[in-house]
C-alpha cells in the first residue's frame, strides 16, 4: 500500500493506530530483506563458489566446451515454444515483464533455449560439428521456495551441438558426473530412461492416457489434470495415491521405436565401457517437453537426518527437436545443467573440506597517526612489489590488528609505531614463532621477498618427499 494512501487513512480514522504502526514496521523490514527464496552469496561462501566454478572450467576445457554467455532476458515466447506451454515453469514458474517498447520478455528459467537461440541465431551450425558449449549463471523461476528450491538459482551447462551419436549422450553424462566426483561426492548415481522421440512417443502417450482414464478415480488432483494436458508427467508424480497407479502403469522402454531403443542401448553400453554407476528409472521423464530419447539424473545418496529425499543435483537429456520448435531446423543436441546452490549445499552439509588459500602471507600494522600515513605508503610500494598485503588501516589498536591477521592465517606482520615512523624503520613478527626484528623501511620489500622465497621453496621440497 502507498505511504500516502495510508497516511489520509489514518488521518480519516479509517485504521487504528496500532495497525498504522504494524504496517509501517513491516513495510520497513520487507525493504531490507531480499526477495523471497532468492539470496545473497555473501563473502564467507564464495570460496564453494570458486571452487566449483574452478573445477567446471577444467572439465568444460578438457572436453573441449567453449564458455558462451547469452542475455539474461530473452523473449518469452522463446520459453514458451522452447520449455513449453504445458511445463511448470512455463505454466507458472517465469519471471516476465512488458518492455517500455512493449516487448514481451522474461528472466530465463533455464539455459538450453537461450543456447539453442544462439547457436541458430550466429550460424554455428556452419563450424566444424559438434558444437560443445558452456554457461554459467542465475536462473529465475516463480517457486515456493523450501530446502533446496529457490527463485533465483545458478546453474552449470553442458551443450553439444550437432552431432546424433549415442558416445555424446554417455560424454555429456560423464562430464557432469567428473564435476561432482573431483568434487569428492561419493555415493554418486546416475538415472537414466529414454523418452522416445516423435516417432513412437504420441504411441506411448495414447496408451498411456486410457491406462489413466481407466484408473481416473485413483489419481491425485494434479495428475486428473495432466492426463488431458501432458500424460508424461504422471509417471514422476510423488504423491502417494498415485503410487499403485504407478507401478502398473505401461513403461516407455517397452514401447519405443527400433531408432530410439538402439540409441538408448548404446547409451548404456557406452555407460558401462565408462564404469559410471548408472540404474535405469522407468519413471524418469524429467519436466520439459522438448526432449527426446535420452534423459538423466545425478544424485548423491549421502543422505542427510534432514533430507529424506535425495535431491537432483544434476539433469540434462537429449533434445534433437528443440532448434525446429523454437524456429530453426532440426540440429541434434544433448546437454545438462548442474544446480550450483544444491551442490554447495551438499558440500557444506556433509562438511566438505574447501580450503582457504589466503593469498596474503603479510599483513600491515599500524599504531599512531604518523605510522598511518607512512604504512599508507607502504602499502602501495607493496603493490608495486606485486606483494599482496593485508591491513587494517581503520584499526588504531595494536591488539586488535594481531587478532585479525592471525585470524587471517597471516605469517609475516609489519608493525609500524610513532618510534619506527620517526627512525624510517619497520619491526617484521614472524606470527608463527613471534620472533620480532626491526629493518629500515626501505630494506623491508626486499626482506620480505627473501622469506616468502625460502618458505615457498620449502613448501615445495616438503611436498616432494611426502
Ligand atoms: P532443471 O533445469 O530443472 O533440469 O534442473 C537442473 C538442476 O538445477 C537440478 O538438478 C537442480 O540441481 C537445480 N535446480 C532446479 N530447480 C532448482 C531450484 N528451484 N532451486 C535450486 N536448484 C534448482
Amino acid at each position: 500500500m502507498k505511504l500516502v494512501k495510508l497516511v489520509y487513512q489514518r488521518i480519516a480514522n479509517k485504521i487504528r493506530y496500532i495497525d498504522f504502526l504494524i504496517i509501517i514496521k513491516m513495510a520497513k523490514k520487507q525493504r531490507l530483506q531480499s526477495p523471497q527464496g532468492m539470496h545473497d552469496i555473501l563473502p564467507e561462501d564464495q570460496k564453494y563458489f570458486e571452487k566449483l566454478y574452478g573445477i567446471a572450467e577444467n572439465i568444460a576445457s578438457f572436453y573441449g566446451f567453449e564458455k558462451i554467455e547469452t542475455p539474461i532476458l530473452e523473449f518469452t515466447d522463446l520459453y514458451e515454444k522452447g520449455t513449453g506451454l504445458n511445463t511448470d515453469i512455463v505454466e507458472k514458474q517465469m519471471f516476465s515483464l512488458k518492455t517500455r517498447g512493449g516487448d514481451l520478455l522474461t528472466l530465463r528459467p533455464e539455459f538450453t533455449p537461450g543456447v539453442m537461440r544462439a547457436f541458430i541465431q550466429h550460424g554455428m551450425m556452419n563450424l566444424p560439428q559438434p558444437v560443445k558449449l558452456f554457461s554459467v549463471g542465475s536462473v529465475f523461476r516463480y517457486e515456493s521456495p523450501q530446502a533446496g528450491r529457490f527463485r533465483q538459482f545458478r546453474q552449470i551447462n553442458f551443450e553439444v551441438f550437432g552431432e546424433k551419436s549415442p558416445a555424446i549422450d554417455a560424454q555429456v553424462i560423464q562430464a557432469f558426473y567428473n564435476l561432482l566426483f573431483e568434487l569428492k561426492f561419493k555415493n554418486l548415481v546416475i538415472e537414466v530412461n529414454s523418452i522416445g522421440a516423435g516417432c513412437c512417443r504420441p504411441y506411448f502417450k495414447k496408451i498411456l492416457t486410457s491406462y489413466l482414464r481407466s484408473n481416473i478415480n485413483s489419481l491425485c488432483v494434479d495428475c486428473k489434470r495432466r492426463v488431458r494436458e501432458n500424460p508424461l508427467r504422471f509417471l514422476d508424480c510423488k504423491e502417494e495415491k498415485c503410487q499403485p497407479v504407478k507401478a502398473q502403469a505401461p513403461q516407455i522402454i517397452d514401447h519405443l521405436c527400433e531408432e530410439c531403443n538402439s540409441h538408448f542401448k548404446e547409451t548404456l553400453e557406452f555407460l558401462d565401457e565408462l564404469g559410471l554407476p548408472y540404474r535405469l528409472n522407468p519413471y524418469l521423464v524429467r519436466g520439459l517437453d522438448y526432449y527426446t530419447k535420452t534423459v538423466f539424473e545425478i544424485f548423491s545418496e549421502i543422505v542427510s537426518p534432514d533430507q529424506v529425499l535425495p535431491i537432483a543435483l544434476i539433469g540434462g537429456g537429449r533434445y534433437d527437436n528443440l532448434g525446429k520448435i523454437i524456429g530453426g531446423k532440426d540440429i541434434p543436441a544433448c546437454g545438462g545443467a548442474a544446480g550450483v546452490e544444491r551442490i554447495i549445499n551438499e558440500m557444506k552439509k556433509n562438511q566438505f573440506r574447501v580450503s582457504i588459500d589466503s593469498k596474503k602471507e603479510v599483513f600491515l600494522a599500524q599504531v599512531g597517526d604518523l605510522a598511518k600515513k607512512k604504512s599508507l605508503k607502504l602499502f602501495e610500494e607493496f603493490r608495486k612489489a606485486k606483494i599482496p598485503v593485508a591491513e587494517s588501516l581503520s584499526k588504531d589498536s595494536l591488539k586488535v590488528q594481531l587478532t585479525r591477521a592471525d585470524r587471517l592465517n597471516i605469517r609475516y606482520t609489519l608493525i609500524l609505531g610513532q618510534k619506527e615512523a620517526l627512525e624510517k624503520t619497520v619491526i617484521l613478527r614472524d606470527m608463527k614463532n613471534g620472533i620480532q626484528d626491526t629493518f629500515k623501511i626501505d630494506k623491508i620489500i626486499n626482506e620480505i621477498k627473501k622469506r616468502l622465497k625460502r618458505k615457498n621453496n620449502y613448501a615445495i621440497r616438503s611436498k616432494k618427499t611426502k
